[in-house]
């Protein structure tokens, strides 16, 4: 495995395995990686010759006063891991390399971006769209993954590749989570035991609401609400709502196509995110595909 620190290193090697004519996996992530992140890698050493993962905390999508400064980093078990699990080229920019002294440009996402954590994170998803843009233009990769657990990420980023027509397919993994059902996220790392077990009302508030859905109830308020029940002790609910997973759109009314229940709580000051999704047809695909977020 190469560990690549600098943009120059990246196009050289990348460049020869470009020559060679094997494919290109890409996995963003910020670090300190967790079993989500490694099932992101595994799809992408399954489907790809070369698998690039770049481990970077970006600064353009952490609002003032959000935890840039303490987010959790330990880069030695992300180079372990990595090294594990087959991963080609580890790509560790500090900021001034993606950010250098000058740089003005950024990608606009639209209203989608201003739309549920858009509304709490102003220019969070600015800051996201803009370091996925530049990763995928120095990696060019043949196949981007990204987790379903930050659903509005992947919305907004099959967005862009499909506005500025990016070469590349998106594919979205399942959430990964522990065995009592919280999913995985580096931010975990903030709750004490106590905040811990009061997080998984999230997750339970999804799956009461996923088996009513299953058993039938289409009422997207109800759903919500379902959720909404097993959140009480969470010291802010900033939503949670039935949303259509490709525009993000809050849906109202009966659920006719597939949609997502999604939430975001605040608990002990730490921000967590989780959703479910939901199929009227009953079909439950391992990844949400979007072939047709590729150019061709
Ligand atoms: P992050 O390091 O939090 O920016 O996440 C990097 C990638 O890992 C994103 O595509 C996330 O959606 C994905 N990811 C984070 N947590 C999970 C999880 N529990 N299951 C699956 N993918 C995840």
């Amino acid at each position: 495995m190469r560990i690549v620190r600098s943009i120059p290193e990246l196009r050289v090697a990348l460049k020869a395995v470009r020559e060679s004519g094997q494919s290109i996996g890409l996995v963003p992530t910020m670090g300190f990686l967790h079993e989500g992140h490694a099932s992101l890698i595994r799809q992408s050493t399954a489907r790809c010759d070369t698998t690039v993962v770049s481990v970077f905390v970006n600064p353009s999508q952490f609002c003032p006063g959000e935890d840039l400064d303490r987010y959790p980093r330990d880069l030695e078990r992300d180079q372990n891991l990595c090294l594990k699990l087959g991963v080609a080229i580890l790509f560790m920019p500090e900021a001034a390399e993606i950010y250098p002294t000058g740089f003005t440009t950024s990608i606009e996402v639209g209203p989608m971006g201003d739309a549920l954590c858009g509304h709490y994170r102003p220019g969070h998803f600015r800051g996201v769209a803009t370091v996925v843009t530049k990763l995928f233009n120095l990696v060019q990769p043949d196949l981007a993954f990204f987790g379903q657990k930050d659903l509005q990420q992947t919305s907004i980023i099959r967005r862009v590749v499909k506005d500025l027509n990016l070469p590349v397919d998106i594919l979205v993994a399942p959430t990964v989570r522990e065995p009592d059902g919280l999913a995985l996220s580096s931010r975990n790392a903030y709750l004490d035991p106590k905040a811990r077990q009061t997080a998984l009302g999230i997750s339970r508030g999804l799956g009461k609401a996923e088996r009513r859905f299953q058993e039938g109830e289409r009422d997207a308020a109800s759903l919500a609400a379902t959720v909404r029940g097993e959140l009480l002790d969470m010291d802010e609910i900033q939503y949670c709502e039935a949303v259509d997973p490709v525009t993000m759109d809050i849906l109202a009314g009966t659920i006719t196509r597939p949609a997502a229940l999604c939430v975001a709580v605040v608990l002990g000051g730490t921000r967590l995110i989780d959703n479910v999704l939901l199929s009227p047809s009953g079909v439950v695909t391992q990844f949400i595909s979007h072939l047709e977020s590729k150019d061709s």
